[in-house]
């Protein structure tokens, strides 16, 4: 089983329909997928607005919204570590045995290939809009963000009042100015 089992980690700040393709396409390799939420520790940032407990709500509402069996997934938290060449050690002690990763990030290839783990790169879905990056923009310029997430991802980011979160951080204090 252990050789039918991936892991794809990612920082999902939010989780999008690149996620989501990635994440179907995936399913159809392996007979279980580990989902790690990376920098796990990381919120209230710029780049990192959605705590950890946010994002595995997202995953989950998002899973469930598009009928991704439940038994063939676990979602994981994944907190960062100071110490690079530490990282993947700390990936396997906190997910199930699993025998290939599917990144497209570089570091994250990097690592895992030096510990002798297979890596795949999955292809990128319209990645010059399914991407965190573009959708954070847009939430800060009041433009359209909700059509490149899933309905259910745009539902928890309202709960939250994430939009305005990421606008809050982004006022610039006038001792900063
Ligand atoms: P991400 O959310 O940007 O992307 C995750 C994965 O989703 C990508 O690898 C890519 O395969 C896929 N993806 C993204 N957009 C897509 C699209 N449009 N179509 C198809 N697939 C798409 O997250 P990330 O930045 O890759 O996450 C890596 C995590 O690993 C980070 O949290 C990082 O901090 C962590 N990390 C930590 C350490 C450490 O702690 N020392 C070291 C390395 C990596």
């Amino acid at each position: 089983m252990n050789e039918k089992r991936g892991l794809l980690i990612g920082r999902m700040q939010p989780l999008h329909k690149g996620h989501i393709s990635v994440i179907k396409e995936t399913l159809k390799e392996v007979d279980e997928l580990i989902i790690g939420v990376g920098s796990a520790d990381q919120s209230h940032t710029n780049s990192n607005p959605f705590t950890s407990g946010e994002r595995v709500m997202m995953l989950t509402k998002a899973l469930r919204e598009y009928n991704i069996d439940p038994s063939k997934y676990y979602i994981i938290p994944l907190e960062d570590v100071s110490c690079n060449a530490l990282w993947v050690a700390h990936v396997k002690m906190l997910t199930p045995p699993f025998c290939k990763v599917y990144s497209g990030n570089s570091l994250v290839k990097q690592l895992f290939r030096e510990n002798n783990m297979e890596v795949v790169q999955p292809p990128l879905f319209n990645r010059r809009e399914y991407s965190g990056t573009e959708i954070r923009k847009r939430m800060l310029n009041n433009e359209d963000w909700e059509s490149l997430v899933p309905s259910s991802v745009a539902e928890v980011i309202k709960e939250i009042k994430g939009q305005e979160r990421l606008i809050n951080l982004n006022i610039k204090e006038v001792s900063e100015m």
